[in-house]
């Protein structure tokens, strides 16, 4: 991730409070996001807290006139010093809204944790590379597309060996030209998947195209090829984007399934297990949770710890005074404080029911 993204989001942490810290759900494929409803919901999480009237204005007049985010979470930070640092997530985070001290541990965890996925697209006479970070820090010059595509310069040195003068399918000099374009187009794409941190590659093209590239990748990068599909790139650029954002989430869905079929088989499952494993014994590197986990969960702010006796008023281990706290704030909390990953699983599908019927919503893969 990029030091400067750290460096900024390093810089409202140390903020003193009051600072009204927001992560806004304005994915447009989510029911309760019709009509813009999270502006209403936003606003009467600010009267709830008390945010200043002058701030709320503020706030309101700019996520107002976003009407299209381009993002799935939007993330506030402002005060009333004048502080106002907006970031654009493209992966979906629990709803939250504080006034206090700045809210930064959700930002952190998907920074830290999340993948960006890139995409090569090529045909016989273009190769174009798209990159998607769970949150966009765009270089100089660089312009974040719909879906939260960027796209990167990757021009091989040689033309392309089908658009020449001198095309000649059966030619061995033909052929070889073919083998050593494909070749410089495989170690620049490499370059360039290594530069960004991809870890999950979408090949994307006519398919004996793409079966050709993938022929010639240096094996570092084949195995992180994850889909291989067929795309037409004569399509308007937002087609395209939207091809390639679904291939992205079939390949999500699938990351999903994977883990969840390792937590089956050698994972906890559960609330209480799950925190005992997190919190107490260290264990957990990767969580999944429900996007609308329910509920809430005692917690000490001495220790910052779950306290799993809801009766406990008192914590066992300090003897200060506990509060309820949401569970989704406490997992993203602890996530962030032990180093876990946290996937949300959000919608309807065979990845959800899953995790709500098998598993009761929550539920980690172990190191031991
Ligand atoms: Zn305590």
């Amino acid at each position: 991730m990029a030091q400067d993204l750290r460096d900024a989001i390093a810089s409202v942490a140390d903020r003193p409070g009051p600072v009204f810290s927001a992560y806004v759900s304005v994915n447009a494929a989510i029911p309760e996001n019709q009509e813009r409803a999270y502006l209403v919901r936003m606003r009467d999480a600010m009267n709830d807290l008390g945010v200043p009237e002058e701030l709320q204005r503020r706030v309101r007049e700019y996520v107002e006139a976003e009407t299209h985010p381009r993002a799935r979470t939007l993330v506030l930070f402002a005060a009333e010093d004048g502080l106002f640092e907006v970031y654009r997530l493209h992966v979906d985070v629990p709803e939250s809204f504080r006034w206090g001290d700045p809210y930064v541990a959700p930002l952190t965890l998907v920074m830290d944790e999340y993948e960006p996925y890139g995409a090569a697209v090529l045909d016989a006479e273009r190769f174009r590379y798209f990159v998607v970070s769970p949150l966009a820090s765009p270089r100089e010059g660089e312009e974040v597309k719909a879906n939260g595509f960027r796209e990167l310069d990757v021009h091989p040195r040689q033309p392309y060996p089908r658009s020449g003068t001198d095309f000649e399918p059966a030619s061995r000099r033909t052929e070889a030209h073919i083998h050593r374009f494909y070749n410089e187009l495989g170690k620049l794409t490499r370059d360039v998947t290594f530069r960004e941190g991809v870890r999950r590659l979408i090949l994307a093209g006519p398919r004996e195209r793409t079966a050709e590239f993938r022929e010639t990748l240096p094996n570092e990068l084949k195995d992180r090829v994850v889909a291989e599909e067929h795309i037409d790139l004569g399509a308007p650029e937002g087609e395209l984007l939207d091809r390639l954002e679904a291939i992205r989430e079939r390949a999500e869905h699938e990351r999903e399934r994977e883990l969840l079929e390792e937590i089956r088989e050698s994972g906890v499952r559960g609330l209480d297990e799950t925190i005992a494993a997190l919190q107490e014994e260290n264990r957990v590197y990767h969580l999944a949770a429900l996007w609308d986990l329910e509920g809430e969960i005692r917690w000490c702010d001495n220790d910052r710890l779950a306290i799993r006796d809801t009766t406990a008023e008192e914590c066992p281990f300090c003897g200060q005074k506990t509060r309820m706290r949401p569970l989704t704030d406490v997992l993203v909390d602890l996530a962030a404080a032990r180093g876990a990953r946290l996937d949300f699983m959000l919608g309807e599908n065979e990845n959800t029911d899953t995790l709500r019927d098998e598993f009761g919503g929550l539920a980690g893969l172990t190191r031991f």
